[in-house]
């Protein structure tokens, strides 16, 4: 049998991965275009700022070790087509420029998404940057040391712009984070944590401007000078645009059924609407665990557990892909937070009725003091007011109380209510939390506001 998996990224890596572990005989031709395969751009920020070294080390695979596993490795090769009645593709050598077609019995497609150019007048000027990808890496890394570039600004305050926002404030520079939404990180925390956090950025030299649409961008001998919005100018020696991305779709559009937005449409196997394609990750629909429909969510975790499910099931399993939740963490300065499924600032959206209770408590007894580990702990709890079904929460604290969120993706997953919630068994020791885990407040809370 012979299978052509397309991207070296999570998903990519984790088809092949499944691939080599449960079928070793299967031919297995893997193609990248890029020169590199399988960088990690959630390994960026630290790279950025200094933790990893190395950036040829944020991936999880080699060409070398992964031949010598058994899969045929093609970088700087792009599948420029596909013919999917014939079963093959299209292959373009980008070093050679020579070209030829290969044949396939299963095709998994994870050619994932590249950052979204805004469409405003000035986008052609230089020093206009993106936060994805090892090329993107490298330039950043030299322009947190470069004197000439003073002020930074940041389009997009989700979870990379913040990113790339901190790393350059930890670099000295004078950064301006802007939105579109009236909160920073809008889609991941309410205001009861983003407020903090706006204060927090604003005091390591973090301007954040919520709420203002760029208009256009000014130059001077081609390079950025300055970002115009509808509420005012910001100067600015390097623009990084961390606002949104565009699935790698363009080419397949004649293949595979594409959505609105441009992700391939995939069912429950992650299989296309073409026969023997199966396409994973950041190009891809999502199931949403909150509400069992579609969502569009790109994170690693996605990318990685559809690929595993393609493979098996390009191999002649039925696995059905787990919906998820959107869960995710981030720190941003001292803190830390994470949240998962349903929060005020998309419910709207999802067009989903819901209800949340507030927790503030100490991560630990009060009797810890602070120097051994005790912070306050900000938690919130969604969920529907109809039965109690547990929607999503958010956490955040100096302390890194993030994993509680994983135990709140597993109850959205299950269907599990807040009074399922409200008693369940979670530990307690003094080192780590509390007699009752923060959950079970919240539950237990929401438990009542539901009598
Ligand atoms: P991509 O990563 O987009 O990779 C697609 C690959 O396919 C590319 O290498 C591309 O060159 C190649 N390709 C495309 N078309 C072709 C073709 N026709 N022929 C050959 N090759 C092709 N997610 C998390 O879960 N946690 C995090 O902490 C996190 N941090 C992130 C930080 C940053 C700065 C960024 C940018 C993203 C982060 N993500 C994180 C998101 C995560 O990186 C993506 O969800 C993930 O990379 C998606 O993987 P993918 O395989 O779908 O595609």
């Amino acid at each position: 049998k012979k299978v052509i998996v397309v991207g070296s990224s999570h998903g990519g890596y984790e088809a092949v991965q499944q691939l080599l572990m449960d079928a070793p005989d299967t031919n297995i031709q893997w193609y990248e275009k890029g020169d590199f395969l399988s960088f990690l751009s959630c390994g960026m920020q630290l790279y950025l700022e200094g933790v990893v070294k190395d950036v040829n080390s944020v991936r999880y695979a080699t060409p070398e070790g992964e031949t010598a596993k058994g899969a045929h490795v093609f970088t700087e090769q792009e599948v420029t087509s596909v013919d999917s009645a014939a079963h093959s593709v299209h292959v373009k050598d980008l070093k050679s420029g020579e070209e030829r077609d290969e044949s396939y019995d299963k095709l998994i497609l994870s050619p994932g998404a590249v950052p979204a150019a805004l469409p405003v007048e000035g986008r052609d000027l230089d020093n206009i940057y993106a936060m994805r990808g090892r090329n993107w890496a490298i330039r950043l890394k030299a322009a947190t040391v470069d004197p000439d570039l003073r002020n930074i600004v940041v389009i997009g305050a989700g979870y990379i712009g913040v990113e790339a926002a901190e790393v350059f404030a930890k670099a000295g520079k004078k950064v301006t984070l802007i939105d579109i939404l009236p909160r920073m990180l809008q889609l991941y925390l309410d205001s009861e944590f983003t407020e903090t956090l706006e204060d927090v950025v604003s005091k390591h030299g973090i301007t954040p401007a919520m709420g203002y649409t760029v208009q256009s961008f000014e130059g001077k001998d081609g390079k950025v000078t300055k970002v115009h919005t509808d509420k005012g100018s910001f100067d600015a020696d390097l623009v990084i645009e961390t606002a949104g991305i565009k699935a790698n779709t363009a080419w397949l559009k004649d293949v595979v059924d594409i959505d609105a937005h441009g992700l391939i449409k995939i069912d429950e196997h992650q299989a296309t609407s073409a026969e023997d394609i199966y396409a994973v990750g950041d190009a891809t629909q999502i199931k949403f665990a909150p509400t069992g429909g579609e969502a569009r969510i790109a994170l690693a975790t996605n990318a990685r557990r559809q690929g595993r499910v393609a493979a098996r099931n390009a191999l002649g399993e039925s696995i059905a892909v787990t919906p998820v939740s959107g869960s995710s963490a981030l720190s941003v300065f001292d803190y830390k937070f994470a949240s998962t499924g349903m929060k005020e600032g998309t419910a709207e959206k999802y067009g989903v009725t819901m209800d949340s209770v507030f927790v503030e408590d100490t991560y630990r007894p009060p009797f810890v003091p602070s120097e051994a580990g005790n912070a306050p702990v900000r938690f919130k709890l969604s969920y529907d007011p109809s039965d109690g079904r547990v929607l999503g929460a958010q956490i955040m604290s100096t302390e890194n109380a993030t994993a509680n969120i994983n135990a709140i993706s597993l109850a959205v997953q299950l269907h599990a209510t807040v009074e399922d919630l409200a008693y369940a068994d979670f530990f307690f020791q003094p080192g780590f939390d509390r007699p009752w885990n923060v959950i079970n407040v919240a539950a237990q809370k929401a438990v009542a506001a539901m009598k």
